[in-house]
């Protein structure tokens, strides 16, 4: 096996500027009602570096207690106070506020995000900061020109009777958001975005190993002057805190992102009390590379579509369907890129790519590969860890693989990519769409009869064309089967947080 390049694995925190060490030894609470607050209980979560295992600090283990306060108070803003009479251009005003004071702290937020998540810096500015600025923006242009339509009288109820009707888009209520660790801050604004925009209030549960960001975020909501109790931050556990949110009877709706089995546990939930909601799911996107197309874009492209952000994406292009001719110059190619990758500290400016979240992670990632390997698969680079102390896993191709295999089927939600050759188009169509997922898939191709041919064909809410994992922020994005429902980005967003209202009358 080749050893991996790698720099210095462990993080030095003696590197970061000075506002990300302050924060970092600071007290870290939740935000209940515009106060910044312990749980209840007084318990505390420790928060860990995953580059060493080090504890960077506490965090409040909020509970059932601390959710109904946080409920109570997006409640108490929803329907009266400040925000339920504000016009849409002041909440659009804070939004673009709010977006200024994080592109002003995007270098400590970016730092913060990298210690704790261990993800590289240019990662974390690009994807928790950058992009969320952009996101708050785009989406405070949405609040003055969310709108319902008129009806002109086209097929009467009431035979004599002229009726003329319009509907309303009203915001949908108290949202509870629960995000997860593989991009903690981009996805928790990809949240708080559009209950903003749409005049809704809300609690957001981040997870549990990467809530950091968002506290600090929880100052720069109350400095942008957003008015108390519109956004609440409650951390904790997903068991105790996300369920209580997800229980709760005063929450109109859930917005979720993390795996496809809490998921379903949150869809069977929601039924109780018929809230709404919207899922983001797990994925195994399949990517089908073909012989016309140019290796010095497929390689990297697809090698980089599993290996960007660890392997950590939801839509990370997790399965290679190789055209057999070119099956070998590909892997190879792909194996080489994989080599490569400069392992180091996540705040290693000459790292490629840090540990994954946490040793729990690592062990669980290692053990597909290990499952991969007994049930009669070969490795054609990494699997192994890296250090003992440190979540670090060695950038991984498989190959041998069969449809059937655990590897094949499940997310990992690593550095792992598994590989098959095919010869037939119909059987890989068919292989392709053939797990419980439906989050992704891209062609490699320049053969625009063929792409527009499988587009059809493939069943993922996003197919890429020579391209992979790539985001516009007006642009839906979510999945099919059992990788989510519903839509997040764009207007999609909107219609997600809100209700339509009929109203009718005699003309
Ligand atoms: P996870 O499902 O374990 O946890 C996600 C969140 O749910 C966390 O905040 C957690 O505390 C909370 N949670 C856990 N149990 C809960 C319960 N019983 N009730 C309510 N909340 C609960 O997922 P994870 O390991 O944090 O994240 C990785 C998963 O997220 C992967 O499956 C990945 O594909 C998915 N993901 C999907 C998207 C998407 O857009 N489709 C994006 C990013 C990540």
């Amino acid at each position: 096996m080749n050893e991996p390049a790698h720099s210095e694995l462990r993080n030095d925190l003696a590197k970061l500027s000075s506002p990300a060490r302050k924060f970092l030894a600071g007290d870290h609470r939740m935000l209940i009602g515009g106060r910044r607050v312990d749980a209840e209980s007084g318990a505390a979560l420790e928060v860990v570096d995953p580059t060493s295992g080090d504890v960077l600090g506490a965090v409040p283990a909020g509970d059932a207690k601390d959710v109904d306060l946080a409920v109570k108070s997006a409640r108490a803003a929803l329907e009266s106070g400040p925000w339920s009479r504000m016009k849409p251009v002041e909440r659009e005003r804070l939004m673009l506020r709010l977006a200024q004071l994080l592109e002003e702290s995007a270098e400590e937020l970016a730092e913060i995000e990298s210690v704790n998540s261990g993800r590289t810096i240019p990662n974390t500015r690009a994807f928790d900061v950058n992009l969320s600025v952009d996101y708050l923006r785009y989406m405070a242009g949405w609040s003055t020109k969310i709108h319902g339509e008129t009806f002109s009288p086209s097929v009467p109820y009431v035979p004599d009777t002229n009726f003329f009707s319009y509907t309303l888009r009203e915001p949908i209520g108290v949202v509870g958001a629960i995000t997860p660790w593989n991009v903690p801050l981009g996805q928790a604004i990809w949240k708080i975005a559009p209950v903003l925009a749409t005049g809704c209030t809300m609690v957001l549960k981040p997870a549990e190993q990467t809530p950091l960001t968002a506290l600090r975020f929880a100052e720069l909501i109350i400095e942008a002057g957003i008015p108390e109790g519109v956004v609440n931050i409650v951390t904790g556990l997903g068991e105790t805190a996300g369920a209580a949110l997800v229980d709760h009877p005063d929450v109109d709706k859930i917005a979720f992102t993390g795996s496809t089995e809490i998921g379903h546990l949150i869809a069977s939930r929601c039924a109780g009390t018929l809230k709404r909601y919207t899922l983001e799911l797990g994925g195994k996107s399949a990517m089908l590379v073909f012989p016309d197309a140019d290796p010095e874009v497929t390689i990297p492209g697809t090698a980089m579509a599993i290996f960007g952000n660890h392997g950590q994406n939801c839509c990370a292009g997790s399965r290679l369907y190789i055209h057999k001719d070119i099956f070998e110059e590909h892997m190879a190619g792909v194996a080489e890129f994989a080599r490569n990758i400069r392992l180091g500290s996540a705040l290693d400016p000459q790292t490629e790519m840090g540990p994954l979240v946490s040793m729990k992670q690592r062990e669980r990632v290692l053990g597909y590969v290990e499952s991969g390997v007994s049930d009669g698969a070969e490795i054609v680079t990494g699997g192994c860890g890296v250090t003992e102390s440190g979540a670090y896993v060695e950038p991984t191709v498989i190959q041998n693989v069969r449809p059937d295999m655990k590897i094949v089927q499940e997310e990992i939600f690593g550095p792992v990519l598994v590989a098959s050759p095919f010869d037939d188009l119909d059987d890989v169509v068919r292989q392709a769409n053939a797990t419980q997922f439906g989050l992704g898939a891209s062609i490699w191709t320049n053969d625009l009869r063929r792409t527009h041919s499988l587009i059809p064909r493939l069943k993922a809410g996003t197919v890429w064309v020579n391209t992979h994992n790539v985001l516009d922020l007006a642009v839906p994005f979510g999945g099919v089967k059992r990788s989510g429902v519903g839509r997040e980005l764009g207007e999609e967003a909107i219609r997600h947080h809100t209700e339509l209202k009929t109203v009718t009358m005699p003309v």
